[in-house]
């Protein structure tokens, strides 16, 4: 038995930096997650590894399509075996790093089962076969999310996998039938698309990545088109056979209709995540859940028990992991009595596909269906020196602001370095700040970042290099 200021369930981005910044308040803390490995699905089969595919697939793609255009001869050829070990290379450094900082910040580390006993009691299975009970005044879930399935298909992870196989093919596919367009589904399209694999995407709404503003999505999909990816839209998966020679993929229109038959070697099912609380224990603790299996917190990320509270992927929100580290912040000065909070306005989400597409803040829809009056701002890449520089001239800034008060209310960029851009906008967004303070703020020349200035510079219409 030992006696904890909190003990947080999962070890990924939310876990761990709950376990820090308790550490760094004086809390005595313990975080346990099952895996074996600190980091969670982040780190270990998430953002971290398909992130080390994007890049060096990329390259990949740069030196045998683009080199030539841009005066440089190359011989390439792909070794798909050392690409995988640079991604586990990266993986195990920063998992490591995780231990490391839990340690920094004198938070232990288990790792094991847990099982909430009760409010105060958490009881941890160990890989040995023992058990370890922890006594603690809070517990934080920081359970993260498993992948969701499709009806009637079993994920075998070898020719029908999810994101977690998706990352760790053997060889590339000559056809790869992906069933979602979400963000994961487009990433690795566009991984095994750049290593040579036919790509299919199968969606069941009439549009890719429904979060996205949608004329940003439309460009979005227009580009990933001419890079070879196709799509098949308003579509779903019903069933699948596995044959010697392929896997036969049932597939309806949305509405009803008549069935098509696709054949494809890889299927990957990426239709989502679902919150992860299995064997948790909540109903020990009578922790009340939602329809779709997320614990139900308030705004202070409390449960309905008294000293149990709950953060990132395991509750509501969209699921990403500097969300669930925010959370993670924020949870923890709420323990520690102080006032932790988090503006789910100024969360940046990011694609990391080529060109990348990222986007904080109100998309046009949402400002239309809410009544809002607003301005927009546009610039597109092809007029900025820098990506001229850099042969990467596709997409625009697009930068929306309350028509009264100016103040910016969403940005959305699809072009180069997208997921940097996005950084200045989150900023100025949780500043409050108006178009015209990014307009008149200088902006290094020549740099993409002068697409998000121009944009600023639209939204009152003097932008000045288009
Ligand atoms: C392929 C892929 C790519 C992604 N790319 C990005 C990206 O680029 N950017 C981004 O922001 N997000 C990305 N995400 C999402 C991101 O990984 C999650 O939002 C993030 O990991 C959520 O963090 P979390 O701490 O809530 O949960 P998780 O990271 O899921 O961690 C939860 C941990 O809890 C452990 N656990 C669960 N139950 C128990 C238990 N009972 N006892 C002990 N341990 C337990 C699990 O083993 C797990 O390690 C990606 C996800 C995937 C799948």
């Amino acid at each position: 038995m030992s006696g904890f200021d909190v003990v947080i369930i999962g070890g990924g981005p939310g876990g761990y930096n709950a376990a820090i910044r308790a550490g760094q308040l004086g809390m005595t803390a313990a975080c346990v997650d099952k895996r074996g490995v600190f980091g969670g699905t982040c780190l270990n089969v998430g953002c971290i590894p398909s992130k080390a595919l994007l890049h060096t697939s990329e390259l990949f793609d740069e030196a045998r399509n683009h080199f030539p255009k841009l005066g440089i001869k190359a011989e390439v050829s792909l070794d798909l075996a050392g690409m995988m070990a640079h991604k586990t290379k990266v993986v195990g450094e920063l998992t490591r790093g995780v231990e490391f900082l839990l340690k920094k910040n004198k938070a232990e580390g288990i790792v094991g089962e847990a099982v909430i006993a009760g409010a105060g009691r958490v009881d941890v299975k160990l890989p040995n076969g023992q058990s370890r009970t922890l006594e603690t005044k809070n517990i934080v879930i920081a359970t993260g999310s498993d992948v969701m399935g499709l009806p009637g298909v079993t994920i075998d992870e070898d020719r029908i996998v999810s994101s977690t196989g998706a990352i760790a093919l053997k060889e590339v596919p000559k056809r790869l039938l992906v069933v979602g367009g979400g963000y994961i589904g487009l990433e690795l399209g566009s991984v095994w698309r750049r290593l040579g694999a036919e790509v299919l995407v199968v969606e069941f709404l009439d549009r890719i990545t429904p979060g996205l503003d949608s004329e940003i999505g439309k460009q979005f999909q227009r580009i990933l088109q001419k890079q070879g990816i196709k799509f098949q839209l308003s579509t779903k998966v019903v069933g699948v056979e596995k044959a010697s020679d392929a896997l036969r993929v049932t597939v309806e229109p949305a509405a009803g209709g008549a069935p098509q038959t696709i054949e494809t070697d890889i299927m990957l099912v990426s239709i989502g995540r679902r919150a992860y609380t299995d064997n948790l224990g909540v109903a020990n603790a009578s922790v009340k859940l939602d329809a779709r299996g997320r614990v139900v917190t308030d705004v202070h990320f409390r449960t309905n028990v008294p000293g149990i509270w709950a953060i990132g992927d395991a509750r509501e929100g969209p699921m990403l992991a500097h969300k669930a580290e925010d959370e993670a912040v924020a949870c923890i000065e709420n323990i520690a009595g102080r006032a932790g909070h988090v503006n789910y306005d100024a969360i940046p989400a990011v694609v990391y596909t080529a060109p990348e597409v990222a986007s904080v803040g109100k998309t046009e829809e949402e400002l239309k269906a809410a009544g809002i009056n607003y301005k927009v701002g546009k610039f597109p890449f092809t007029a900025n020196a820098r990506a001229k520089t850099i042969a990467a001239t596709d997409g625009f800034v697009k930068m929306l602001a309350d028509a009264k008060t100016d103040r910016v209310l969403g940005v959305h960029i699809l072009g180069a370095e997208a997921g940097n851009l996005i950084a200045e906008a989150a900023l100025a967004i949780e500043f409050g700040a108006s178009s015209e303070d990014i307009a008149r703020t200088s902006h290094a020349h020549p740099t993409l970042t002068e697409t998000v200035r121009q944009a600023a510079m639209a939204v009152e219409g003097w932008a000045m290099q288009m």
